[in-house]
């Protein structure tokens, strides 16, 4: 039989895939795949619920249903100040994943080149080159995982089209500032090209850190797609409900590559996504404080049992450097090991990168769970290891 196409015949399965099923497996704690455990707000479920039975299960229209798109577009105002036209400038779409690859597809033609930021989400890579986009990797480096101004700067030339960028970032949980902001944003008006920026975490953001939209500084209004996700703002990460903001002309672009990749998300679940947006900001401020409180759990529970936790400013995410815990083998040997061995499970942060040199002394923990279990999670770490150590003075 005649060859299939060789990067997704050569491709892995994802590594959220392969460490859910280890967990599953071996009665682990999933503290890898990163989706809450607990359900997202009884009323947008209600409301869904309710739309259901509402008599409208037919195809929405192929930009999102006119209720989300307005939502969407108040949502923009509310937070960010951003003036958006619900008619024009919204696309709807199956979760971020298809808004990505409706934004992607909209501006890559094969050859064009990509900068993407490394440690970077995993459907990236792939996108980008079906595309037959020739990506431009630039890394960051921990615990800090600031921005390299003269590696991105190198990054960008005439070939590049677009810039993907996340903030905040999975899994670094780096929320970049505004200098780093208006430094990209010079970058993408000098060589006249476009932002595609992946903000899912927008609303989970702790401490003094803010999120800004790449999109909401001078001159990148035309140049920026913005990408938001209810499964994020809602803990309701399975109804794959993304949005897309954009000047009515990329909107335009996007839609076309929606209308071949998905057509149409399902109307129920965008009008309870719709309610769901127009809710109080005080529901915002508590999904993000009530995942900061997790987070200090987890990365002080962490740092006892002899973890270095990296700092997360946004996101589900916390990273911890595994190299005090004397382990004999990388990120991934070590997912495998707690996973099998000490039942939790992390995601190797070396699966967040491309071909080059990834560091292999970190893993991810998610810390959206419920507070008891991140506590089991940590006792059954803090025993593994104690063990371990005790092990190792006996011998
Ligand atoms: N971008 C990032 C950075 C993510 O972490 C995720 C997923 N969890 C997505 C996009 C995909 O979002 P969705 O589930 O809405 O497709
Ligand atoms: N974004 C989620 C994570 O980083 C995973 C989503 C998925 O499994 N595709 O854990």
């Amino acid at each position: 039989m005649r060859t299939p196409n060789r990067l997704i015949a050569d491709s892995p399965t994802t590594i959220f895939t392969v460490m859910s099923a280890l967990a599953a497996r071996h009665g682990a704690i999933n503290l890898g795949q990163g989706f809450p455990d607990t359900e997202g707000p009884s009323d947008i479920v209600q409301a869904a619920a309710d739309a259901l039975l509402d008599g409208r299960n037919q195809y929405a229209p192929l930009t999102g249903l006119p209720e989300l798109r307005e939502a969407v577009a108040r949502s923009n105002w509310r937070f960010h100040g951003l003036a958006v036209d619900p008619e024009t400038e919204v696309v709807v779409t199956s979760g971020a994943t298809e808004a990505l690859a409706a934004c992607l597809t909209a501006l890559i033609e094969p050859g064009d080149e990509v900068v993407l930021i490394e440690p970077l989400y995993d459907c990236y890579l792939p996108m980008v080159r079906l595309l037959g986009g020739i990506p431009r990797l630039v890394q960051l480096h921990p615990p800090e995982w600031r921005l390299d101004r003269e590696a991105l700067a190198a990054a960008f030339g005439e070939r590049t089209k677009l810039i993907l960028l996340n903030s905040p970032m999975n899994p670094a949980g780096r929320v970049f500032d505004r200098d780093e902001l208006a430094f990209i944003a010079g970058l993408v008006e000098r060589h006249d090209c476009y932002a595609v920026c992946d903000e899912v975490y927008e609303h989970l953001i702790f401490g003094g850190a803010r999120h800004i939209p790449l999109m909401t500084l001078p001159g990148m209004r035309e140049r920026c797609l913005r990408i938001g996700s209810a499964g994020k703002s809602f803990s309701l990460t399975g109804w794959k409900v993304g949005y897309v903001t954009a000047t009515a002309a990329l909107a335009e672009l996007v839609a076309k590559a929606h209308q071949n990749l998905t057509f149409a998300t399902p109307p129920n679940l965008q009008r309870a996504v719709a309610f769901g947006l127009d809710k109080d900001p005080a529901y915002f401020k508590a999904l993000a404080s009530d995942l900061e409180a997790k987070r200090d759990l987890l990365s002080a529970g962490l740092r006892e049992i002899g973890f270095v936790v990296l700092p997360s400013h946004g996101s589900y995410f916390v990273v911890a450097d595994i190299r005090p815990l004397g382990f004999e083998g990388d990120d991934v040997a070590f997912c495998r090991h707690i996973a099998t061995e000490a039942g939790v499970a992390a995601i190797p942060v070396s699966a967040f990168y491309g071909d080059g040199a990834p560091p292999r002394h970190l893993v991810r923990f998610a810390f959206c769970k419920q507070v008891g279990v991140l506590r089991t999670a940590l006792e059954r770490l803090s025993a593994h290891f104690a063990g371990a150590r005790a092990a190792a003075t006996e011998d």
